[in-house]
């Protein structure tokens, strides 16, 4: 077998606000051919998600940072092209956190073999991957929620947040979502089928808007914005609610530290519950979140969508992308198609 040669996205420089392709560079590399025991994968989709944001500068987070001049990474589907390792067989899919580039050869310790059934691949990047599972775990294990408790989810109609919406309907609540254009209002109330959802860009008054929204009050706020939709939940919390702070993306682009909600007194008037977390972090939720995800689809009760860009020359357009709202659910990036 010859040397393969594989084309990777690279880090040039740490971006300064929002990311432009400046920033990175496209190179083609030699990868070299799969050992004893060794695959070669070639990659079918990946994902580009906020969090990647924080490792476009330099610093201790709770991912690492990318690092200059080297290929970035995140979460891919491949199918095994060729295999010198007897428990993987080519053709299967795998995946792994090895984005950004067209193949990788690997000893097989890296990769999860799925199936996905009667669905596309690349709902394991999304629906029934790690935004599926970090709106299982943000509602259920943090916000518990109650039946006939109000929900309010912010960037609903994305990855994490339309999962989220229609979690909490399953769980008998009453569900508000906001997002940043009418024809996402649109799906999460006709599509979702979520209780009330409004275009946050047509009210300069947040608050009031909710206040309209949910005229009972809030009792779990699942925030994926923070700034003034955190400050604007808050003053529209019930008391003992519970805010789950899954992100905050208005924030991902700062350069310098934004003030915090005007409003946090009421944290303690109110006796908020205000909880972080991390996916990662509830590795045993992964079953029983694909057992009921695969159900609720199954039956009708959980819909999704996708956004595909075509190609890995626009990778890095796809990533700047979620920062401007540009996709409708989990955005992913189509490297090659499925043998
Ligand atoms: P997506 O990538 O699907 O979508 C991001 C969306 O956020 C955009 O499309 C846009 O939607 C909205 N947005 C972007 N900028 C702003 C802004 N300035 N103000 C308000 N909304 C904005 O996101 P995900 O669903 O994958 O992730 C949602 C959140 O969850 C993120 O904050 C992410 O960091 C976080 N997260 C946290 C995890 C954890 O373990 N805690 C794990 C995974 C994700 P619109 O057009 O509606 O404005």
């Amino acid at each position: 077998m010859a040397e393969i040669s594989s084309r990777e996205v690279r880090l040039k420089q740490w971006p300064k606000g929002v990311p432009e392709g400046k920033d990175f560079e496209i190179v083609e590399v030699s990868i070299g051919k799969p050992g004893d025991g060794e695959v070669l994968v070639r990659n079918i989709f990946m994902s580009v998600d906020p969090y990647m944001r924080g490792r476009l500068r330099p610093g201790k987070s709770y991912v690492s940072s990318f690092e200059i001049g080297k290929v970035l990474s995140g979460g891919g589907i491949g199918q095994i092209d060729r295999s010198n390792n007897r428990s993987i067989e080519e053709g299967s899919l795998v995946l792994a956190g090895k984005g950004f580039r067209d193949y990788f050869v690997s000893d097989g310790s890296d990769l999860t073999v799925i199936d996905p059934g009667s669905l596309p691949p690349s709902a394991y990047l999304g629906i029934l991957g790690m935004p599926g599972l970090t709106a299982y775990v943000g509602l259920l294990e943090i916000g518990k929620p109650e039946i006939g408790n109000t929900v309010y989810v912010s960037a609903a109609a994305r990855a994490v947040g339309s999962a989220g919406c229609q979690i909490a309907k399953i769980e008998g609540c009453r569900v508000v979502g906001s997002a940043g254009s009418d024809d996402k209002v649109r799906w999460l109330l006709e599509e979702a089928g979520i209780d009330a959802a409004f275009n946050y860009k047509s009210f300069k008054n947040l608050s009031r808007e909710l206040r309209r929204q949910s005229p009972a009050g809030i009792d779990v706020y699942f925030d994926n914005v923070g700034g003034h939709h955190l400050e604007a939940a808050i003053a529209n919390m019930n008391d003992f609610g519970r805010v789950v702070v899954c992100g905050m993306i208005s924030h991902y682009n700062d350069e310098t530290p934004r003030p915090g909600p005007s409003n946090l007194f009421q944290i303690i008037s109110k006796r908020i519950r205000i909880q972080g977390f991390i996916v990662s972090d509830h590795p045993l939720l992964a079953a029983p979140f694909e057992t009921d995800m695969k159900t609720w689809i199954g039956d009708g009760r959980l819909k999704w969508e996708e956004t595909i860009i075509d190609g890995l020359d626009h990778a890095i357009d796809a990533l700047i992308g979620l920062f401007g709202g540009r996709n409708t659910g989990k955005m992913v990036v189509r490297i090659a198609s499925a043998s």
